[in-house]
């Protein structure tokens, strides 16, 4: 039988006893027949431990420095879970980043993955060994220092090496039975989704809910990799994230909607007082994409004819509010703007499905959801199978719960169980 790729998450990995229960899973994979090549992320949340306690030190953590620590939370749970295999009398040799070839580009806490040559995870299968990889981390080609590829980037770990090694399938074990219609976590009545297509999954992904990170996703797709979502804490099947082309889906018969995403994580920059003339706005994204800023939406208002000035709002993650707000003061003079104004007191909430393309309406029935519960919208974008809005952060789930319900996602019976994590 073929190659199977497992990985699981901090929740499956929090103690000594979830370490041994998810070895015992491995050692079950590994007796039916299959090569077993496991991804683990540090226990629990020790990766914001570490986090937290650099800030203690040092208010900037040099990202160099960040990357060597946050680096060994992972080396921890990998060791842990090649021992407690080592004690069900089962071979496992556990490898860093680096020692199982995951080569990135050299920017600190989001490199992204160039190449993955995984001789070493062969050799150990080869050798009769279940492999034990350490997610999130890779090694720099240029720098050769030791890289993070960003938060929750251990499922993009998973998803490329089960590309590199032709696997089969690659199971994401985490701390609820698979994707759901919204956040199980604010939306108890949401539904567990057999499947999904890899397009939807790119979307919601995107929209901020963070059962798989957004990497993995185009990774599944770029390679036809069949991504398996599920939970270590039970045995029931989860939902398997299709490429569209193998989904099955009769698109006539598709379910208009596949679920609402939240987004916690960004913030708002308004550059007000932008002269209104060519070039403005390409000079102030050509300077936040230099500093490996990432934007999300952007609105530009239609410039008052009186002064001749327009403002430019847009959205990106907060972790980059404080450079993106550096690299704008510096160009304040070339560009002539007035002021800058931030504000991370916002969430986003989005509406994904394939099958809104073809129903007029979607639009009007989300935003008089939103409106009967009071929630005011800030920003609007959409795509052709998506719409989001900013609103204030404090209206976040009111907001995903009325969509849930105005689109009659609730489920009748309660099924969306969360078995462990603390949701940070
Ligand atoms: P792990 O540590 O296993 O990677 P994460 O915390 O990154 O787990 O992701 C799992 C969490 O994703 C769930 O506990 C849940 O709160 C959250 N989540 C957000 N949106 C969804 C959704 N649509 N379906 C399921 N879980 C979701
Ligand atoms: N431990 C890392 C994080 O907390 C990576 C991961 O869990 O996927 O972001
Ligand atoms: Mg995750």
């Amino acid at each position: 039988m073929g190659i199977v790729v497992q990985k699981y998450g901090g929740s499956s990995v929090a103690d000594a006893t979830g370490i041994k229960r998810v070895a015992q899973r491995i050692v079950n994979t590994r007796k039916q027949g299959h090569d077993v090549v496991v991804v683990v992320s540090a226990m629990g949340d020790t990766t914001d431990e570490l986090r937290d306690l650099a800030e203690q030190v040092t208010p900037l953590p040099p990202p160099r420095e960040l990357d060597m620590l946050l680096t060994a939370g992972e080396r921890m749970s990998m060791a842990l879970v090649a021992m407690a295999i080592a004690q069900l009398g089962h071979k496992a040799q556990s490898f860093t980043g680096s020692q199982a070839g995951v080569i990135t580009d050299s920017v600190h806490g989001k490199a992204k993955i160039i190449d993955i040559s995984p001789g070493r995870i062969e050799q150990a299968i080869a050798d009769g060994a279940i492999a034990i990889v350490a997610g999130f981390q890779g090694v720099s080609q240029d720098t050769k220092d030791v890289t993070t590829l960003g938060r929750g980037a251990s499922d993009t770990t998973a998803v490329a090496l089960a590309a590199a090694l032709g696997a089969d399938v690659c199971e994401i074990y985490t701390d609820v039975a698979g994707v759901f219609t919204a956040d199980p976590r604010i939306v108890p009545a949401a539904r567990k989704l057999d499947r999904v297509s890899t397009e939807e999954m790119l979307e919601m992904a995107a929209s901020g809910a963070k059962i798989l990170h957004l990497r993995c996703v185009e990774y599944a797709r770029r390679y036809d990799v069949p991504i398996h979502v599920r939970t270590s804490f039970d045995t029931v099947e989860g939902t398997w994230i299709l490429p569209d082309h193998r989904s099955g889906e009769n698109p006539m018969e598709q379910a208009i909607i596949a679920g609402v995403a939240h987004d916690r994580s960004e913030a708002k920059i308004t550059v007000v007082g932008v002269p209104d003339k060519v070039g403005e706005a390409a000079r102030i994204f050509e300077t936040l994409a230099s500093s490996e800023v990432n934007i999300d939406m952007v609105v530009q208002n239609v410039s008052a004819a009186a002064t001749g000035l327009t403002d430019i709002s847009f959205t990106l993650p907060r972790e980059d509010g404080q450079s993106a707000m550096g690299a704008l003061a510096r160009i304040q003079d070339e560009v002539g703007y007035d002021k800058l104004l931030y504000d991370d007191q916002i969430g986003k909430v989005s509406l994904i499905g394939a099958g809104m393309r073809s129903h007029p309406g979607i639009t009007a029935k989300f935003f008089s959801a939103l409106a009967s519960a009071g929630v005011n919208i800030g920003m609007i974008s959409t795509s052709e199978i998506r719409i989001s809005v900013i609103v204030d952060e404090g209206q976040i789930d009111t907001a995903v719960q009325a969509t849930h319900t105005a689109f009659d996602l609730d489920a009748t019976e309660v099924e969306a169980v969360v078995y462990g994590g603390t949701g940070r």
